[in-house]
């Protein structure tokens, strides 16, 4: 029910114009073998350049991540900001991607595993991670740069200590490689439970990006909209104003009872 009244305060607020905050959550940006992309996960450089453009045409600010949660916890729902986000710090997205958010003025977050830095990607082995030292120069040109484990393997998986052992060494790592604190990070494959948030700020973090849609403001389970190839300008749109999910739900459960009514019509 209060599930059902967020969502209709949100519709009422973005049908008012009013800007709520969102996080994006991309993967890859780029070309890739539709065979080597099952899920979907990059974009072309066109429609990411289509989607900065829709950002910039609802007079949106992108700030990172961190900067983000501060901007939430100082005032809840601040007007016209919202965050986005590359995971897995894929050579692609950071040679492609990221310099088209700078150019317009723009922040964002990357967040790589430490272990794999200069490697293939376990799960997408024609592509390549970004290496140390292009992490740092990203850093260096103010991109702000977590952790996504050690290894980029799914925490929820792992026994306690492990999975606390992935957090805090990825971000031991990055502090050393960065010469900064790091305090974000984002759990591998979205995949959270209270017990990984518990861990999370006991491995150091501020800020936890998980993957889970709209959702409330939790600094250690921060809500991300995941982006894909099939992510046109308008249903960006409708992520950005946190409508996505429960209007994917409703179309589901209007074409199931279309599907009924064909079913025991005449
Ligand atoms: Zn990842």
């Amino acid at each position: 029910m209060n599930g059902a009244r967020t969502w209709l305060t949100h519709v009422t607020g973005a049908v008012r114009g009013r800007h709520y905050p969102f996080v994006l959550c991309y993967h890859g940006v780029g070309s890739v073998a539709a065979a080597d992309d099952p899920q979907g996960i990059f974009l072309s450089i066109e429609l990411f350049e289509r989607h900065l453009d829709t950002i910039a045409a609802q007079n949106y600010e992108l700030l990172s991540v961190s900067e983000l949660w501060r901007a939430i916890a100082h005032q809840p729902g601040p007007a016209g900001k919202g965050a986005i986000t590359f995971d897995d710090g894929l050579t692609q997205t950071t040679r492609n991607a990221i310099p088209m958010v700078l150019e317009r003025g723009w922040a964002c977050s990357l967040f790589v595993p430490t272990g794999l830095l200069g490697k293939r990607h376990p799960d997408a082995p024609t592509e390549w991670i970004a290496s140390a030292a292009e992490v740092r120069e990203l850093s260096d040109a103010g991109v702000e740069v977590g952790a996504h484990s050690v290894d980029h393997v799914d925490l929820t998986r792992l026994p306690h200590v492990q999975a606390l052992e992935q957090m805090r060494r990825s971000r031991e790592t990055l502090e050393d490689l960065l010469a900064k604190p790091v305090k974000t990070m984002a759990y591998p494959f979205g995949a959270v439970t209270p017990r990984l948030m518990e861990a999370a700020e006991e491995a150091g973090y501020e800020v936890a990006c998980a993957c889970s849609g709209a959702g409330p403001w939790l600094a250690r389970c921060l809500p991300r909209e995941p982006v894909f190839a099939s992510s046109s300008p308008l249903r960006l749109r409708i992520k950005m104003a946190g409508l996505y999910g429960p209007a994917y739900a409703l179309a589901g459960a209007r074409s199931a009872l279309r599907h009924r009514a064909t079913r025991v019509g005449p």
